[in-house]
C-alpha cells in the first residue's frame, strides 16, 4: 500500500508526477520534496514559492517544513527570502541533530551555504496583485489579510514510511517577519508512521492555538478513521475559538493513516484536497461542511477543474 494526500487542488501536477515513483518503491520523503517542489515552482499559484504573495513590505517570505514519520527527523525554515525551493532546504535541515529550525537570515545562510538554487520569488504578477490589494484596501477598507493556500501533504510508502511537509508565503501583507502555523511541528504538520500524518492550512494563528494536526494523529491514534479525526478536530476547535473569541478563521484538514485510508474536513466552502493511494488515481475532491459537522466530499469536475486554473493565470488588470 502506499498513498499521499494534499491540501488544496494546487498539488494535483506535483502528485501526478511523484505518484509512479512511489508506486515503484520510492522512499516518501522523495515523493513529498518532489510534488511540493513543482507547487513551489509553478508561478501562478500565489501562495506557494515562486509566484507567492509578499509581506506588506513587498517581500516574499517563505515558510516550509519537513517531518519523517519514522525518524522524526524534522526541518523547517522560516521567513526565507530569495530561494526557489524552501521544501528542500527544510529537508536538508532535517538531516542535523540540532539546529532544525531556520528563521530568517540564518536560513538564507544556511541554504547558500548548501548552494540551494537562489531565485528572485517576486513575479510582476504579484506585484500586481499587491498594487491592487492596496487599491481595494483603500477603496472598500478591508482588512489586507487576505488570500491564502498552503500547500501541505502526508506521504506513505510501500516500506510502511509517512512523510508530512508544508510550504507557504503565508498571509498576503503580512508584517515582515510573521509566521504562521505551516513550519511548526504538531500545528501545520504532523506524522507518526505507526499511527499517520495530518496538516493543515488556513489562519495560521489559530490552527496553532488548537496544534490542530498534532490533534489529529492522537485522534487517530485513539482509533478514529482519519476522516472522523479531522472532522473531530476542525469542529472541535472551531467551538473552542468561538466560545473564547466570538470567531474562528479559516481551518481545513487533511490527514492519511498507515493504512492508507484518507480524510478530509474544513470550516469553509471552497476547500479542496487531492489523493492518490495504490487503489485510487490521483484525484481532486471538494469538501463540503455539513449542519452536524461531517463533510460530504464531492468529486470535482472537470469544468471545475479548468476553471480553477484559468482563474489563477488569466490575465490581470492594474487597478487604477
Ligand atoms: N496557514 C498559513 C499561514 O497562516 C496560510 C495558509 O494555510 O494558507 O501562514
Amino acid at each position: 500500500m502506499w498513498g499521499m494526500i494534499a491540501t488544496w487542488r494546487m498539488a494535483l501536477e506535483g502528485i501526478q508526477k511523484v505518484t509512479p515513483n512511489l508506486e515503484a518503491g520510492g522512499t516518501a520523503g522523495d515523493a513529498i520534496e518532489g510534488a511540493i517542489k513543482e507547487v513551489e515552482d509553478f508561478p501562478y499559484f500565489k501562495s506557494v514559492g515562486y509566484g507567492g504573495l509578499p509581506n506588506e513590505e513587498m517581500e516574499v517570505e517563505l515558510d516550509a517544513a519537513y517531518l519523517d514519520g519514522s525518524t522524526f527527523d524534522f526541518g523547517a525554515v522560516c521567513a526565507l527570502k530569495q530561494f526557489a525551493n524552501p521544501i528542500s532546504v527544510a529537508r536538508a535541515l532535517s538531516a542535523y541533530k540540532v539546529n532544525n529550525v531556520l528563521v530568517g537570515e540564518g536560513a538564507a545562510a544556511f541554504a547558500k551555504a548548501h548552494h540551494f538554487e537562489e531565485k528572485d520569488m517576486l513575479t510582476d504578477r504579484a506585484k500586481i496583485h499587491f498594487h491592487n490589494r492596496l487599491k481595494d484596501i483603500e477603496r472598500e477598507q478591508l482588512t489586507p489579510y487576505a488570500g491564502h493556500d498552503t500547500v501541505g501533504m502526508v506521504g506513505l510508502d510501500v516500506a510502511g514510511d509517512m512523510v508530512a511537509g508544508t510550504s507557504t508565503s503565508g498571509l498576503f501583507m503580512k508584517k515582515p517577519g510573521r509566521v504562521g502555523d505551516s513550519p511548526f511541528i504538531g500545528s501545520g504538520l504532523y506524522v507518526d508512521s505507526t499511527i499517520g500524518g495530518a496538516t493543515a492550512t488556513g489562519l495560521g494563528e489559530d490552527l496553532m492555538k488548537g496544534v490542530i494536526s498534532y490533534e489529529i494523529v492522537r485522534l487517530m491514534k485513539e482509533g478514529l478513521s482519519p476522516q472522523k479525526a479531522c472532522e473531530k478536530a476542525v469542529s472541535d476547535l472551531c467551538e473552542r475559538l468561538k466560545r473564547a473569541r466570538g470567531e474562528a478563521g479559516d481551518i481545513s484538514v487533511v490527514a492519511m493513516n498507515a493504512k492508507g485510508d484518507f480524510g478530509a474536513a474544513s470550516n469553509i466552502e471552497n476547500f479542496s484536497f487531492v489523493v492518490a493511494t495504490s487503489t485510487l488515481a490521483p484525484t481532486v475532491f471538494r469538501v463540503h461542511p455539513q449542519s452536524d459537522g461531517t463533510m460530504r466530499h464531492e468529486l470535482a469536475t472537470k469544468e471545475w477543474l479548468e476553471a480553477y486554473l484559468e482563474e489563477r493565470m488569466k490575465p490581470l488588470e492594474v487597478k487604477e
